[in-house]
């Protein structure tokens, strides 16, 4: 009865109740940068709107906005303006059931803050959440897979949202596969920080990328496994469930399903986005408790 008391509760469109600001700095621009969030209406989603290029349109966080997926994920608007690395932000959103939000930023790049969600969760905490009394969109998942390579990612229907995520690395690591659900993503998902390899980094800074990344931001995996103590000891797999949350968020709706995901990254997960879009993109309009 509890459960079902909260399933209906969450159907309502939420946004945030005081705006709030987050400095940091973009993991691959290094560059600082200031992030404001604020409350938006119903039925607006979430919304980036670059300050720093006053007069340029806003950029919804939809499916059809992205322009890469290489690392991370960056959205696209018109006039060439562009938000990169906007995943884990849109992952705290949909983790904390916030739909409606105007994210306001000076420059390129979200802030890379300890490399996870938690600063975002923690910002949208101090914010406060407002129920909308409007109802939330909702897409009830069914069965569908997409590959791409040796990538899977798929969905089958169940109760609940919830994301099971496998993970292949090198010895002595070796694979890691972990699941949650929106109810353990404050303490199981959000601090799970971004992770690479050593070599890869090197090479990304040559190229003159991953400039605000570090020991301190991101988990680095060398030949003898984690350099850095883990917060989790599959904290590589639980990173990738904080950015399929993000990347499904860009669909606009709360999902109802399980999503399994084995050796993916962006590009896979947008596949799966598009694939979800196609199947079950006419969602179904569910009223909350009013
Ligand atoms: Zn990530």
């Amino acid at each position: 009865m509890l459960a079902e008391a909260r399933a209906r509760a969450a159907l309502t469109q939420r946004t945030i109740r005081q705006t709030v600001t987050l400095d940091g700095v973009g993991l691959h621009t290094g560059a600082p940068v200031q992030v404001r969030l604020e409350a938006a209406a119903p039925g607006s989603g979430i919304v980036f709107v670059r300050r720093d290029r006053p007069g340029t349109a806003p950029i919804a966080a939809v499916v059809d906005a992205v322009s890469d997926t290489r690392r991370g994920v960056t959205l696209g608007g018109g006039e060439g303006v562009t938000v990169a690395t906007v995943e884990h932000l849109l992952s705290a959103a949909a983790g904390l059931g916030i739909d409606n939000l105007r994210v306001d930023l000076d420059g390129p790049e979200l802030p890379a803050l300890d490399g996870s969600a938690a600063g975002f969760v923690r910002a949208l905490e101090e914010a406060g959440a407002v129920e909308q009394k409007v109802a939330a969109r909702v897409i009830v998942l069914g069965v569908t897979e997409v590959a791409e390579g040796r990538g899977r990612a798929g969905t089958r229907p169940a109760e609940e949202f919830r994301v099971t995520y496998t993970v292949d690395l090198p010895a002595p690591l070796g694979e890691q596969s972990a699941s949650a659900g929106l109810d353990a993503y404050h303490e199981a998902v959000a601090p799970a920080r971004t992770w690479g390899f050593a070599e890869e980094g090197a090479a990304l800074r040559a190229r003159g990328l991953a400039r605000g990344a570090g020991l301190e931001n991101v988990l680095v995996i060398g030949p003898g496994g984690y350099l850095t103590p883990p917060r989790f000891p599959d904290e590589p797999a639980r990173h990738k469930i904080l950015d399929v949350i993000g990347d499904l968020a860009l669909l606009g709706a709360r999902l109802r399903g399980h999503v399994e995901v084995a050796y993916g990254g962006h590009a896979l997960h947008l596949a799966l986005a598009r694939e979800i879009v196609r199947r079950w993109g006419e969602t179904r309009q569910e009223m909350g408790e009013g």
